[in-house]
C-alpha cells in the first residue's frame, strides 16, 4: 500500500484547490491556472491500439472529480468514440472490436483466396 498523495492545483474560479490524487492517476502536466476546478482530471496510462506506428486510438481510466457528469465521474475515455464509458458500455464496445476483427479475418481469408486463384 503506498501512502494517499494529495496535490494542489491552481484554478481560475477556485484558487488552489487540493485533493486526493488516485494511484492510478500519471499527473496533471497539461493543468492550466485559467482551468476551471470542474476541468480537472484525473487520467491513467493510455491503452493504445498502435498498428505500423500508427496510433489508432487509446483508452484510459479518467475521473473528474468537480464535473456533474450522469452517470459518475469515473469511467474509461475511449478516443475512438470521444466518449466516456461505464464498464457496461466499455464491455459492450470491446464485445463490437471482437466481431470487427473476426469480420477482418474472414475478409483476410476472402482475399488469400483470391490471391490464390481460387476466386469465387
Ligand atoms: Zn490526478
Amino acid at each position: 500500500m503506498t501512502e494517499p498523495r494529495m496535490i494542489t492545483l491552481p484554478t481560475a474560479d477556485h484558487g488552489p484547490v487540493t485533493l486526493d490524487e488516485p494511484a492510478w492517476c500519471i499527473g496533471h502536466p497539461n493543468h492550466r491556472p485559467d482551468d476551471r476546478r470542474a476541468d480537472i482530471l484525473h487520467t491513467g496510462p493510455d491503452v493504445a491500439l498502435v498498428f505500423q506506428g500508427r496510433d489508432i486510438g487509446d483508452a484510459s481510466l479518467v475521473e473528474s472529480p468537480y464535473a456533474e457528469l450522469p452517470g459518475g465521474a469515473l469511467g474509461v475515455s475511449v478516443s475512438l468514440l470521444g466518449r466516456t464509458l461505464d464498464p457496461v458500455h466499455l464491455y459492450g464496445f470491446a464485445a463490437s472490436l471482437d466481431t470487427y476483427a473476426d469480420r477482418l479475418r474472414d475478409l483476410a481469408d476472402q482475399l488469400t483466396a483470391l490471391l490464390a486463384g481460387g476466386g469465387q
